[in-house]
């Protein structure tokens, strides 16, 4: 079945779908554009574009028929009486939309946007070789960086050094701002690498990832460049008990929030607590933050085929942070990681 017949199927309506967001067009009809509107009815599935798509996607898409955004198209669309579109779009594209498809009645829907979203929560084959392969790409840069961590390289040079590697070796792009963090910079957990230094003694945080294939990877890795003080040291192996009491727990079936819960339980117990403010982990897929979240506060279920990372950390104000962060597959009987980079510290 095809996944625009699964999405069909999941929403069992009679009514029509208009999906507009770039990433469920990609995700329903395997094809990757700026642009573009598909039109699923009971009996088709449309996908229209402009010129600048039109010859590409109909070489490459199987599951719709592809046209150009023309009279036919939009009859096409106001034969229907009422049109679902997704609850995620902006007023002003839904007025935009509404302006397009009149007389059809088009009803934001929070059922369609959350039916994408719980499809594309769940990977299948095809996926996971392609989030294995962003993940390859991911892993050798980090071993690459290694060789330029030393005291004087600045953030911005560790950053742009990651990317370009993953650039040179296939990567579409990074798969997100990259963030490179040393020293005390390193309590801020998003912040933006600038023309800071590696001291001696400093942690240096990085959280990067590739996007291959249009998959994205998601990992970080903390490091000490020299010797680091014996609170760095603590902190780093809180962490990382943190993180491998989270992956422990993780398999269909059980809440996220008891993997965020293992996780914050091993900060918590350390004295830490207050120093770890956000989640435990998040999907990953076309794109670097989806469904399902694993904090406090989610009511989702782990299930089979989710992708799903585990990144605690603990964050000392004004003098260092550290973060470690894999990313998993769910299966039934525990998970898979696709990280495979060191984050055993080498014992003095
Ligand atoms: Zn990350
Ligand atoms: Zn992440």
């Amino acid at each position: 079945m095809t996944r625009i017949e699964r999405l069909r199927n999941a929403l069992a309506t009679e009514r029509g779908l208009l999906i507009e967001t770039a990433v469920s067009r990609q995700y329903l009809t395997e094809f990757a554009s700026s642009d573009g509107l598909l039109l699923i009815t009971p009996t088709r599935a449309v996908l229209a574009m402009d010129s600048r798509y039109l010859e590409a996607a109909s070489a490459a898409v199987t599951d719709a028929e592809v046209v150009p955004y023309d009279k036919a198209f939009f009859e096409l669309v106001k034969q229907c009486k009422e049109l679902l579109c997704e609850y995620t779009l902006s007023y002003a594209q839904v007025a935009s939309l509404a302006k397009q498809t009149i007389p059809a009645e088009l009803i934001p829907s929070r059922e369609l946007s959350d039916a994408v979203s719980q499809m594309r929560a769940v990977k299948d084959a095809k996926e996971l070789a392609r989030i294995e392969a962003a993940q390859e790409l991911t892993d050798a840069a980090f071993v690459h960086i290694q060789d330029h961590l030393r005291v004087g390289v600045t953030e911005r040079q560790i950053a742009l050094e990651l990317e370009f590697f993953m650039r040179k070796n296939g990567a579409q792009s990074a798969a997100f701002d990259t963030i490179a963090l040393t020293g005390a910079h390193g309590s801020m957990p998003h912040g933006v690498p600038d023309d800071r230094p590696i001291q001696n003694g400093d942690l240096v945080t990085m959280d990067f990832g590739a996007r291959l294939d249009g998959y994205c990877s998601d990992m970080t890795r903390t490091v000490a460049v020299g010797t680091p003080d014996a609170q760095a040291l603590e902190i780093y192996d809180v962490v990382l008990a943190a993180q491998t009491a989270a992956l422990s727990v993780i398999r269909a079936g059980v809440d996220c929030k008891a993997v965020d819960e293992a996780a914050r339980a091993v900060i918590r117990d350390a004295g830490y607590g207050d120093y770890f403010g956000h989640a435990t982990g998040h999907g990953v897929g076309l794109e670097v933050h989806e469904a399902p979240g694993l904090s406090p506060r989610s009511t989702a279920v782990l299930q089979e085929g989710n992708v799903v990372t585990v990144e605690p950390g603990i964050y000392l104000p004004q003098k260092m942070g550290v973060r470690i962060e894999d990313f998993v597959f769910v299966t039934q009987n525990g998970c898979k990681n696709l990280t495979h980079s060191q984050k055993e510290r080498k014992k003095a």
